[in-house]
């Protein structure tokens, strides 16, 4: 297994120090693993001149897997739109073909009270937003800002999605539904945009090559508004890049601990970078008190879905549940009463339950 590590950039050569640590535990126990870091982000822009270099792009191409810290610093938000850090991330998902973002929402029962609804609603939510990565209006032609006529600017973006676009990462949400509750949720906004009145009628045909999957259909307006009344009735929602953007980030905070859930992004032949849902937190950056958890989920969801390794998998996510129901707790998620650890602590916790 050839990973390419891409610490980036705030907390992520902290939070990726401590899933190394995890990685060295597999390795030790006989799993061949190879690991090579590079630049990317602001990193990548103070070795090179650029959020993504040729070489951690390279890198990235020729590993199995990719995992990734997180990019950005405020410090970085003067410079030229194309040498950004979160330039370099866009550029890495679409140069890699990583078209399906799979995000889940997984709350502990431990953790109900982080999260600001009621533990009833939340408590045993474990939901997984299937978003589209590489379409949709955020890439969609044409766009840009221009003057017309009169003198007036005008924006536009286009929102834009084929067939198999929308075919393909409608298989993914099937296949991860069948591995799951049997539900999938399509959300949409059929009833005003063709764009997502063809993305449901894809739905529907490929529903037909799933018969044991229930398919349901949702405007994004209502899914944002059931995901707080009750978002313990979804099971896998798919939707297009720009409403999953929202939607993910929303369900993400149902939980109350961003710092608490992963992310996949996956090609055609399921290689994947896997990153924690969160940013930098340039705020807390070089503290050693950011929560390393949501990267260590990330390598189980490597595993589970490029290596296709139940087991290793398992064997982080259990190690993970240990360390919370031991009540250790870095400082995002701590109540009173717990054990309030670093984030390397929490690595060497994660590491000792393994
Ligand atoms: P953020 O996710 O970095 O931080 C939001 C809040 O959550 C902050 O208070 C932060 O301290 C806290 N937080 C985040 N992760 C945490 C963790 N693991 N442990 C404890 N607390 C944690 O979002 P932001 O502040 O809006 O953005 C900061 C930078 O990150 C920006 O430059 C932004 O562009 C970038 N960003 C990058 C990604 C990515 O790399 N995928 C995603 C979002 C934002």
């Amino acid at each position: 297994m050839k990973l390419a590590v891409l610490p980036g950039d705030g907390i992520g050569p902290e939070i990726v120090a401590q899933a190394v640590k995890v990685l060295n535990v597999l390795k030790s126990d006989g799993m061949k693993i190879e690991m090579e870091q590079a630049a990317i982000g602001g990193a990548g822009y103070e070795a090179a001149g650029d959020p993504l270099p040729e070489a951690t792009f390279k890198l990235a191409q020729e590993a199995d897997a990719v995992l990734l810290g997180a990019v950005g610093d405020w410090k970085y938000d003067s410079l030229p739109r194309d040498v950004r850090p979160e330039r370099g991330l866009l550029r890495i998902r679409k140069g890699l073909g990583l078209f399906a973002n799979l995000r889940p929402a997984l709350l502990y029962p431990e953790l109900a009270s982080a999260s600001t609804l009621k533990p009833e609603v939340v408590s045993g939510l474990d939901l997984m937003i299937v978003r589209e990565l590489t379409g949709d209006i955020y890439f969609g032609q044409p766009r840009g800002i221009a003057t017309l006529d009169n003198g007036e600017r005008e924006g536009v973006n286009t929102m834009r999605y084929n067939e198999s676009e929308i075919r393909r990462i409608g298989r993914i949400a099937f296949d991860i539904a069948m591995k799951r509750n049997k539900k999938v949720c399509s959300v949409d906004k059929a009833n005003v945009l063709e764009t997502t009145e063809l993305w449901r009628q894809v739905m529907i045909e490929l529903a037909k090559d799933y018969p044991e999957v229930e398919l349901s259909h949702m405007y994004v307006d209502n899914a944002a508004m059931q995901l707080v009344r009750a978002p313990k009735q979804f099971d896998v929602m798919v939707t297009g890049n720009i409403f999953g953007d929202i939607l993910s980030d929303e369900a993400s905070m149902l939980t109350g601990s961003i710092g608490m859930l992963p992310s996949a992004s996956l090609d055609e032949h399921n290689k994947g970078m896997y990153e924690p849902s969160h940013g930098s937190a340039p705020d807390i950056a070089g503290k050693d008190v950011a929560n390393p958890l949501a990267t260590i989920l990330s390598v189980a969801m490597m595993f589970k879905y490029t290596f296709n390794d139940e087991a290793a998998s398992n064997r982080i996510d259990k190690a993970v549940k240990t360390v919370i129901a031991q009540g250790h707790r870095t400082a995002d998620i701590w109540t009173e009463g717990c054990n309030k650890v670093s984030c390397s602590q929490m690595g060497d916790a994660v590491v000792a339950a393994m």
